[in-house]
């Protein structure tokens, strides 16, 4: 077994193959410091607990990640579990680390014990609300990698419980951030705890057959290369033998045995550009038949993970299928690193391009694959979930509210009734004020009372969640009803008596009708108990009271004058239109009909034409004139020859109308989210959509009928360009005929 110091040293020469210029020096403090801190700690295994950081940075180091993030990770449990201090790491290595390993402590703290799934998701978001710095994620999950590799000294319960956790967060964490490679090690080593058996038939019957499968792993690999380096092509092939979970799940979810899972087998095919990636793609399917439906285009359509490949499933000689991945180098870099590969890219760059990563990681967990630009500059600005907090139940049911949110609003959120009786609050153990600012992590537990007196008025300014507010408000609505209305009462008399109007004229029914109705009260009680508890003023009421009396008495004479108002209006109106009959020669609808006075108008449905089109008339019988654009086929010259004397000149009027329908019809490429593309560049170019049907060919065409509503040509011009730009759309094209 290795020494301590050669670990050390095996570390050095891990980080030194891709980066020379790290900071050896620090990382050998930071070793050193750690070393000295852990002590005589030891691991459950028996070995000496430096060897767990030392084998977590080993896994950072593989990940090919910078100084700062080695150096945390070497530090990563001194704040948790020795006598050393965030101030002591932060003189030493900088508030960075500091930071850092302060983070993957707080990760740390966080315990689960809620095995519910749609908790799950809430989970691995507040992972990454707590941690501000991708590396702490990064450190978190090479942390449980380790204690996964090395579960199996700790109790079956434990090994059983720190399995789901990393089979239901961080494998889904590392899936998330692109890290292929990880993600597979987290769920067989999950897989290996949490279904023994299962795990067992399935590595069991694979070595039983190893060689068998070597044979022809060996076998494909050697004509794949052959037939490659003699067409030239630069590459790496290697085969490998699907991983055991990803097996056990199709056993499972098929319900076969190990023999009939398909595609067992994926091999590899590394090459240096994308042009070579389509040139192996044909020579696969030259050597092996392809299997229909599985061939998949990453490259053209990278996955939201950054994720690009070309996939497919051909069938050797034997019969035995197989998946063959083709891809580049970088891509390759990617795939099996994800998020840490694009860290280190971004190394030493500037801190917008820093941004950048977040807002990329922030957009990947949201999984907005169609988010428009004005999200995405939105979301630039914004921090990971910053308008959130994440807290726990006792019970360990985790709970998002609004940033900022506090007891109350937690408690109202469990149940109007918990927050009803809250007499108390405790986080994390220590009772808390009601204002107390919940922070991520935090357990909350509210204490109850039957006595409680009911929430206070100032609850109301405290609360965060418009949630919390409305319950609030609706207690004292409910729970006083009585108080609330003898307390309105009094004070609504003494209003009343102050603008001296008597009691028996305010509540009259024709001034009361008047003063409940544009409210939402239904009877004067109900009123009266809106004032009594802050709902409404009394002063309010009285005003409206008083405006009410003063109108009734106004009221008859108001009614006569707007009566001889409303004739006059009328009359004018009727005057005004005989005028405007009379000076204009054109329809309604925008045309002008040169020699015909206020014709019928219609728009020809063969053609739809909207303003700036050039147009033409057709006196049609019984229904006046029909409008054509001068490019429709039915209003060709041909046609205007056969009958010369019913095509009459039309134009454009000035009093056109706000929109007009007019149809186009759109040939593309089929592909996923071309519906969802069209749909963005409809509504972001602000036109109706009054229609929309597609139907795909057997071919693979996909042809779209619109119908919009344009204001006009300008529109419509900049509407076709704009779908003309979707990628795979081929031809826009108004429709005729
Ligand atoms: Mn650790």
């Amino acid at each position: 077994m290795a020494t301590i110091e050669e670990r050390y040293q095996h570390l050095e020469k891990t980080i030194r193959g891709y980066n020379i210029s790290a900071d050896f020096k620090q990382i050998r403090a930071a070793f050193e410091y750690a070393r000295e801190h852990h002590g005589s700690q030891l691991r459950r295994d028996g070995t000496p607990y430096i060897t767990h950081p030392l084998n977590v940075a080993q896994i950072i180091a593989e990940m090919r990640l910078d100084s700062e993030s080695i150096i945390a990770s070497l530090l990563h449990d001194c704040i948790e579990d020795t006598d050393s201090t965030y101030d002591d790491i932060a003189k030493k290595f900088g508030v960075t680390v500091a930071d850092i390993v302060d983070g993957v402590t707080k990760l740390t703290r966080v315990h689960y014990t809620t095995m519910e799934e749609e908790q799950m998701e809430n989970l691995r978001k507040m992972l990454f609300a707590m941690s501000k710095d991708i590396r702490v994620i990064l450190i978190k999950i090479a942390d449980r990698l380790h204690n996964m590799r090395t579960m199996e000294y700790q109790t079956p319960e434990k090994q059983r419980k720190k399995a789901f956790e990393t089979m239901e967060i961080y494998a889904p964490i590392a899936h998330r951030l692109g890290m292929q490679k990880i993600k597979w090690e987290l769920e067989d080593l999950s897989l290996k705890y949490l279904d023994p058996v299962g795990y067992e038939e399935i590595t069991s019957a694979l070595a039983k057959r190893s060689s068998e499968h070597q044979a022809f792993m060996d076998r494909v690999q050697e004509e794949i290369v052959a037939k490659l380096d003699e067409l030239k092509i630069e590459n790496t092939v290697y085969g490998r033998i699907k991983h055991p979970y990803s097996i056990y799940r199709k056993m499972y979810a098929q319900d076969k045995t190990i023999d009939e899972v398909y595609d067992l087998f994926a091999f590899r095919v590394l090459v240096n550009t994308v042009a070579d990636c389509y040139n192996v793609l044909g020579v696969i399917h030259d050597l092996y038949k392809p299997v229909i439906g599985r061939f998949k285009d990453y490259i053209a359509t990278p996955k939201p993970n950054m994720y690009q490949s070309l996939h497919t499933t051909v069938i050797g000689d034997e019969g035995i299928p197989f998946e063959v991945q083709i891809r580049t180098y970088d891509m390759h870099a990617i795939a099996e690193y994800g998020v840490a590969a694009h860290w280190k890219y971004k190394q030493g760059a500037q801190r917008e391009d820093k941004e950048h990563t977040y807002e990329w990681i922030r957009r990947l967990l949201e999984n907005q694959e169609d988010a428009d630009a004005e999200d995405f500059i939105h979301n630039l600005k914004v921090d990971m979930f910053s308008d959130e907090v994440f807290v726990f139940t006792p019970r360990g049911d985790v709970t998002n509210l609004p940033a900022g949110a506090t007891p109350i609003d937690f408690a109202y959120s469990v149940h109007s009734a918990v927050g009803n009786s809250m007499v108390g609050a405790k986080v994390n153990g220590r009772m808390v004020g009601f204002d107390y600012q919940l922070r991520n992590g935090d357990i909350v537990e509210i204490l109850t009372s039957k006595n409680a007196k009911g929430p206070s008025r100032d609850w109301m300014t405290i609360a965060k969640s418009s949630e919390a507010r409305s319950k609030i408000r609706q207690w004292f609505k409910k729970e006083r009803r009585d108080e609330n209305i003898a307390n309105g009462r009094s004070a609504f008399e003494a209003e009343l008596r102050h603008a001296g109007i008597p009691m028996s004229k305010a509540v009259a029914p024709e001034v009361l009708e008047k003063v409940l109705k544009p409210t939402n009260f239904n009877t004067l009680d109900d009123l009266y108990a809106a004032i009594g508890y802050g709902g409404y003023t009394a002063q309010k009421a009285v005003h409206r009271v008083r405006e009410e009396v003063a109108a009734q008495s106004r009221a008859e004479r108001a009614a006569a004058e707007a009566a001889r108002q409303a004739a006059e209006k009328e009359q004018q109106k009727a005057e005004e239109q005989k005028a405007e009959r009379k000076s204009r020669t054109k329809s309604e609808k925008g045309i002008i009909v040169e020699g015909l006075d206020n014709c019928l108008v219609k728009f020809a449905k063969c053609c739809t034409p909207v303003p700036g089109d050039d147009i033409v008339g057709f006196i049609t019988r019984g229904y006046g004139v029909s409008v054509h654009r001068t490019d429709c086929p039915n209003a060709s010259p041909e046609r205007q020859k056969e009958e010369p004397g019913r095509w009459i000149r039309v134009s454009w009027g000035s009093d056109i109308r706000e929109s007009y329908v007019t149809s186009l019809e759109v040939v593309c490429k089929d592909r996923s989210n071309l519906l969802v593309d069209i749909s963005t560049a409809l509504s972001t170019s602000k036109v109706g959509v009054a229609g929309l049907n597609v139907h795909t060919t057997s071919d693979g065409f996909a042809i779209f009928d619109l119908s919009i509503n344009v204001t006009d040509r300008a529109q419509l011009d900049a509407v076709v360009t704009k779908l003309h730009n979707i990628s795979s759309v081929i031809k826009v094209t108004r429709s005729v005929g």
